[in-house]
């Protein structure tokens, strides 16, 4: 098999024992890396153009993405952590790239302990996704890490009986959280937003069904059975989708409940506003449907005659 085709096969990263496992020669190497098709990114491991800088960085320090960085790269939540997250294991070679804090761009690096909890290697340059999650979840704050759990069980990145044991052995802190899980929330903004309200003190039902008829929609959030929200999980909102996000706060409030469109940017780094205009909306929805009640009782109440 030629050379570039193995490291393309492979997520664009190859060690020369996996290069030799799928019949490349040291010749085939040579004349790949002479033709510019595959380059080395440190001894023994090699990178084909594809490879992103997260996955150079990793090969030229002998080590697999791992944690937050591994289980983004697969769109499970992971929070704000920018910084890249490597486990570099038992059998590395080189010592110095360990005690690296900071990368050469000024890039923060986490190095995670060598030996796996579960005992699954991973590729050569990504760690076993069981793995990443049980990295992420000590990583994490509270929120974020129930946030990941419930992200990789949605998206299925980890099997139901992998997901069990993590939970089982998970760190006491995430207890109480993990007893509140729910397979509900299509992104982490949604789990989060959706267990600050409940924390709050509100009734919040998810994926609320928003009229009982023909032409419903489902909304991501029911708030007090009387404000429907829709989140943006999305740090980048298009302008495509705003026209049929204007039909559908168009319907829902024609079904007689208030809607509120929540943004990435909103639930993670305004909160405080946010939640003083949802508290305001649902008193105001509320007050509403106490007046129509009130009304309609007192109407009954009243002599036909
Ligand atoms: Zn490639
Ligand atoms: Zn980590």
């Amino acid at each position: 098999m030629h050379p570039l085709h193995v490291v393309c096969s492979l997520g664009h990263i190859a060690t020369t024992d996996e290069l030799f496992r799928r019949g490349a020669s040291a010749r085939h190497i040579r004349a790949a890396l002479q033709a510019g098709q595959i380059s080395r990114a440190t001894r023994g491991v090699y990178v084909c153009q594809h490879a992103d800088a997260e996955q150079r960085q990793a090969a030229a320090l002998h080590s697999q993405i791992a944690c937050v960085s591994a289980v983004h790269r697969f769109g499970v939540w992971c929070g704000l952590d920018t910084a890249l997250h490597l486990m570099r294991p038992a059998d590395a070679r080189g010592g110095a790239g360990a005690r690296l804090r900071v990368d050469a761009h000024g890039h923060d690096l986490h190095f995670h302990g060598a030996a796996p909890r579960f005992g699954r290697p991973g590729t050569s340059w990504l760690v076993d996704p069981v793995e990443a999650v049980w990295q992420a979840i000590h990583c994490l704050d509270e929120e974020n890490a129930i946030a990941c759990l419930e992200s990789a069980q949605h998206l299925k990145f980890i099997t139901p009986t992998q997901m069990h044991r993590l939970c089982v052995l998970a760190p006491a802190r995430l207890h109480p959280g993990i007893r509140e899980m729910e397979d509900t929330a299509d992104s982490g903004v949604e789990t989060l937003t959706r267990r600050r309200l409940r924390h709050h003190g509100f009734t919040v039902v998810a994926q609320g069904q928003v009229g009982a008829s023909a032409g419903s929609i489902r909304e991501d959030l029911v708030v007090e059975d009387c404000v429907a929200l829709e989140i943006d999980g999305r740090q980048w909102h298009g302008a495509a989708k705003l026209g049929s996000d204007y039909d559908r706060d168009l319907m829902v409030e024609g079904l007689g409940r208030r809607a509120l469109r929540l943004s990435y940017r909103q639930v993670m780094f305004d909160w405080q506003t946010t939640l003083a205009t949802i508290e305001r909306t649902v008193a105001d929805a509320l007050r509403l449907r106490n007046r129509r009640r009130g009304r309609r009782i007192s109407g009954q109440n009243e002599p036909w005659w």
